[in-house]
């Protein structure tokens, strides 16, 4: 069971994610979360840095997609602007937005990775669905009932992974990053 939890790689930030790492497991298609793993949940555009990154993603031949459970409002003023496709209200850590972005951008599951800040959704639903994964601390603590329980779960969750010596490493402070 823990180990739908696993994500196959744990960074600060999506900018440490090592983009020849990514060619070299064949990777082309990057569905990301938005909330927390692009930007803070309260902020309503991309950030410079971010833009930068998916014009040099896109340069390196990757293709993006957004899959969000959040509103069309906040994904759609969010995507749109950066002309990256999006799924919101994706009830994930149900797979069919995975799947649908996958569809979106034409792509095979072997060749996309999903990335997100959240062990109960992100990552147990992309785990479930057959994808690579990347787990990311996330930019801000959020401030909403639901993601305080789940950050709950996923603390408990960490622990034991670690104690049954499934991970190596620690989960990381949001403040520490
Ligand atoms: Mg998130």
């Amino acid at each position: 069971m823990l180990k739908r939890f696993i994500p196959k790689q744990y960074v600060p930030t999506v900018f440490d994610i090592s983009i020849q790492g990514l060619k070299d497991a064949g990777i082309h298609y990057i569905i990301t979360d938005l909330d927390n793993t692009l930007v803070a949940w309260d902020q309503a555009n991309a950030t410079e840095e971010l833009e930068a990154w998916f014009t040099h993603l896109r340069k390196e031949g990757f293709t993006i997609a957004i899959v969000s459970n959040n509103n069309e409002k906040r994904v759609k003023a969010f995507a749109e602007p950066l002309n990256i496709p999006f799924i919101y209200r994706a009830k994930k850590p149900l797979t069919g937005g995975f799947n649908q972005a996958l569809k979106l951008l034409n792509g095979r599951k072997e060749e996309a990775v999903v990335i997100g800040d959240q062990l109960m959704t992100d990552i147990l639903g992309a785990n479930r669905g057959g994808y690579n994964t990347v787990l990311v601390v996330p930019v801000k603590p959020s401030d909403s009932v639901f993601t305080k329980f789940n950050r709950i779960m996923e603390r408990r969750v960490f622990s034991a992974m670690k104690r049954k010596g499934l991970i190596e490493w620690d989960q990381i402070d949001s403040r520490k990053r």
